[in-house]
């Protein structure tokens, strides 16, 4: 039988993080009264003049430059012609040739092995309204039309046929996200649509140059949803293939809730857009000068953080690929190091506390780290007081929790709450005293050699002191005190 390979191709369109619109000025605020951000220009009135947003333009050549594009430094404008209701003005301004980056690159690891994907260009241009349907519904039976998206600028980056399956999809799509997020150039959120994907997919026979025929899944917006749809598409083309039928170019979309792709248009009368060169926006040349400018901006990007924060800080490959998941953990963790005294025994202890007990209360209230109501400072300190033995490991949990609950600083609850660590010996040996004479059990076993048994005299001293005793120092005491 024959055996076939998968051929996919993703165009990504990513929302521009600037305050404004790329030709006016009005707000791109998320979630706002739908038309309340609109005016003469975004809603295409006859005779309104599109002003370009340079804060657009460094956005798309910074992510040009650090994923390794040739800028080309002549600007131009293009009108891409088609009808659709939510284009009022019946054309899109966008970069037909050349685009603003031309050939870049990412690499992703799937499965330990590292490949680098060609990425075709990268190019800016503006979003379109949004359409809502409530064609059907009970209270309406029409469409409305919101224009807060319109004009709102976008970079499209379309890759070369270079990925093979689902999982280099996802594992470039992530990658993607999180350089961009880095630059600060999109948000990249999925939820918002501020991240969406054209996703081209191909099978043919293993050794055939040329490719198949390609079917288009359009505006998918979220990675699982890709992923799926890239699977369940493969497998249908090589089902037609298989059974002797033929393909056909086309566009299809993904219903997540059945789980399959469907027909939406076929390609054979594939729209002509008549690009024409945008009369409203003069082309002009980018000076070397200000490339450089966007360069020297450039911060350092994950995978550069990565290896550094294992050289740096000691941390393990797992603790340094969470620490550097976002450039805002990042941030947080070298702003936390910076505050510590000892920073060298910091490290690892910050590191675990923010990917665990951080980021388990984060997670379970959907909160990003940048709400976190413990500041990086606060859990320095907290850190502090365990190292320099103040407070033990476990009562820092009840002294995090209030942290967490109340914003308050860790000396405040410690000092509040009489949480000190008893390190006073002569209290710790009366406890544990009193332990061993209620335990016989424990010691016996101890004394026949079963040397695991104080675990649950240190226990017990533990609870004695309602959890402020020096664990350290009371296991040694107890030692001292079986061996007499
Ligand atoms: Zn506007």
């Amino acid at each position: 039988m024959t055996a076939y390979e998968t051929t996919i191709g993703l165009e990504v369109h990513m929302q521009i993080n600037t305050k404004s619109k790329v030709f006016c000025e009005c707000s791109t605020e998320f979630g706002a009264e739908p038309n309340s951000h609109t005016c003469v220009i975004c809603t295409s009135q006859p005779g309104a003049i599109p002003i370009l947003n340079k804060k657009a333009v460094e956005a798309v050549i910074k992510t040009g430059l650090a994923l390794g594009f040739t800028i080309n430094k002549q600007c131009t404008f293009a009108r891409k012609q088609y009808f659709y209701p939510d284009v009022p003005k019946n054309y899109q301004i966008t970069q037909a040739e050349p685009p603003l980056c031309s050939h870049g690159k990412i690499a992703i690891t799937v499965d330990g092995k590292e490949k680098i994907l060609n990425i075709t260009r990268i190019h800016l241009e503006e979003d379109a309204g949004k359409l809502v349907h409530e064609i059907g519904a009970r209270k309406l039976d029409y469409s409305l039309l919101d224009l807060n998206r319109a004009s709102v600028g976008l970079m499209e980056l379309v890759t070369e046929p270079e990925l093979t399956s689902a999982q280099e999809a996802e594992a470039f799509l992530t990658e993607l996200k999180n350089i961009v997020q880095y630059l600060g150039a999109s948000e990249c959120s999925m939820e918002e649509g501020k991240m969406r994907c054209d996703v081209n997919v191909s099978i043919r026979p293993v050794g055939q140059t040329e490719l198949g025929t390609r079917v288009e899944i359009k505006n998918m917006n979220s990675i699982s949803g890709i992923v799926a749809a890239i699977t369940y598409e493969a497998q249908r083309q090589k089902e037609v293939l298989i059974s002797g039928g033929k393909l056909t170019q086309e566009t299809r979309l993904w219903e997540a809730e059945e789980g399959v792709t469907k027909s939406m248009r076929s390609k054979e009368g594939a729209l002509d857009y008549r690009y024409f060169p945008e009369p409203d926006l003069v082309p002009f040349n980018l000076p070397d000068s200000f490339i450089e400018e966007i360069r020297a901006q450039i911060p350092e990007l994950p995978k550069a953080k990565k290896t550094r924060f294992i050289a740096e800080y000691a941390l393990s490959d797992y603790d340094a690929d969470y620490l550097t998941s976002t450039r805002i953990i990042a941030d947080y963790y070298e702003t936390a190091l910076a505050a510590s005294k000892d920073k060298k025994a910091a490290a690892k202890p910050l590191a675990n506390w923010i990917s665990t007990e951080l980021n388990g209360k984060l997670n379970a209230e959907k909160k990003d780290i940048c709400d976190s109501p413990v500041t990086s400072e606060n859990l320095a300190k907290l850190i502090e007081l365990i190292l320099n033995g103040t407070i033990s490991g476990k009562i820092a949990k009840t002294v995090f929790d209030d942290m967490y609950a109340n914003s308050s600083k860790p000396e405040d609850v410690v000092k509040a709450k009489g949480l000190v660590q008893i390190s006073d010996e002569s209290a710790l040996i009366k406890l544990a005293q009193e332990a061993i004479d209620e335990t016989p059990k424990a010691v016996a076993e101890f004394k026949a050699g079963k040397e695991r048994a104080v675990g649950s005299l240190v226990g017990a001293v533990m609870k004695k002191s309602k959890g402020q005793a020096n664990p350290q120092l009371v296991n040694k005491i107890l030692l001292e005190l079986l061996k007499k």
